[in-house]
């Protein structure tokens, strides 16, 4: 067999840089999280592209490694998943579309139905296996237990999601999940999820019959205040254009930002914002914005982002030269410390990451 990573996107030498993704750590994952599930169903949450890792690379390690059921959000991507898992079950998270029933029968996936017009359409199109989505006090998707109680539907799954699971001791959790006590006695017989990563992990009542984890398996934390457990699956880099020297009270880029505050040799490197490296995570006098690692040097982002170009400061990098490659994300710079240096979270900075990288998808 050919053990050679395979390759997506543009060659390395027709872009300006190279996202690795480790299917190892990947899989790994999952099976940490289905450890976890102790004897629940661990399925895999594969939306927005697989979290931005790629449904078509993701899905058949997934599979390989025991994942039986996906959830996604679209019928789009529930079809992506069906390419890639003929036997796999799919739930689409977003419901049925009007019209979309078809579409969803015709590639065998399940809505997750969670208003009672949806349930309407869904029999009076055929039916078909479905989940049901009751609300337990997120006010997002979902039935009342008013409208539970009116339903004669009997679900594949009876499922809710949790608000603050990445807050384990928030009184929210807790009263969810008594909540959802009550909808479960409607529906006897009916396995039941409530759990995302956090709350996989979390386990204890939370777990029922099936875990639904999505960014705890592309390595991101899905605690807001804990260390992340997770294997890191993403590593970004970036070519560097060019090094120059920035005399002391010089700017760096536009708005001229940031001003040098000793003579600085700057490395500009191939990617921005356009590539999903949120603007807000550049530098200014009052605050410092995010890293790169250059020759094993963290080296701190030099004023703002452009679309295609970050600047960074290696004045203490001495081997940065063009043509090296800076590290953007990896060797100890997590997806959750880049959206912490943006404002931001860790899934918006995966489901973020842009097209124009050469992928390399390692360790199959
Ligand atoms: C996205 C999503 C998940 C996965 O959540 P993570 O926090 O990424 O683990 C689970 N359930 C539902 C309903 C979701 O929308």
């Amino acid at each position: 067999m050919d053990s050679s990573p395979r390759t997506s996107g543009p060659p390395l030498h027709e872009t300006g840089a190279r996202l690795t993704i480790d299917l190892s750590a990947l899989a790994a994952n999952w099976r940490r999280l289905a450890a976890c599930a102790h004897g629940a169903e661990c399925a895999a949450v594969v939306k927005a592209d697989a979290y931005g890792l790629g449904i078509a690379e993701a899905v058949p390690a997934l599979s390989r490694a025991g994942v039986r059921t996906f959830f996604v959000a679209h019928t789009v991507e529930g079809i992506a998943v069906r390419k890639a898992a003929p036997d796999a079950v799919i739930y689409i998270l977003n419901g049925l579309p009007s019209g979309g029933g078809d579409a969803m029968r015709q590639h065998d996936l399940r809505p997750v139905l969670g208003d009672p017009g949806e349930i309407t359409d869904w029999q009076a199109g055929g039916s078909g296996p479905a989940a049901l989505h009751v609300d337990t006090g997120m006010n997002r998707l979902g039935l009342t237990l008013d409208q539970a109680r009116r339903t004669e539907f009997r679900p594949a799954l009876l499922m809710s999601h949790l608000a603050c699971a990445d807050t384990p001791d928030h009184p929210r959790n807790a009263l969810q999940l008594a909540n959802f006590h009550a909808f479960r006695a409607l529906f006897p017989g009916v396995p039941a999820s409530l759990a995302n990563s956090a709350a996989t992990l979390t386990g204890g009542d939370y777990l029922f019959d099936l875990c639904r984890p999505g960014i705890a398996l592309y390595g991101g934390n899905p605690f807001a205040n804990r260390p992340n457990p997770m294997a890191p699956v993403v590593r970004l880099e970036a070519r560097i254009l060019q090094v120059r020297e920035v005399p002391a009270g010089e700017p760096v880029g536009y708005g001229a930002a940031e001003v040098m505050t000793r003579p600085s040799r700057i490395a500009i490197l191939s990617a921005g914002y356009a590539d999903g490296l949120h603007r807000q995570a550049g530098s200014t006098d009052a605050a410092r914005g995010a890293d790169a690692i250059i020759g094993g040097v963290r080296c701190p982002f030099a004023g703002r982002i452009s679309m295609d170009l970050i600047a960074v400061d290696v004045t203490d990098a001495p081997e940065a030269a063009r043509g090296g490659m800076a590290v953007l994300l990896g060797d100890g710079i997590g997806v959750d410390d880049y959206a912490r240096a943006a404002g931001t979270i860790g899934y918006e900075v995966l489901t973020g990451l842009g097209r124009r990288y050469h992928r390399v998808y390692a360790g199959g």
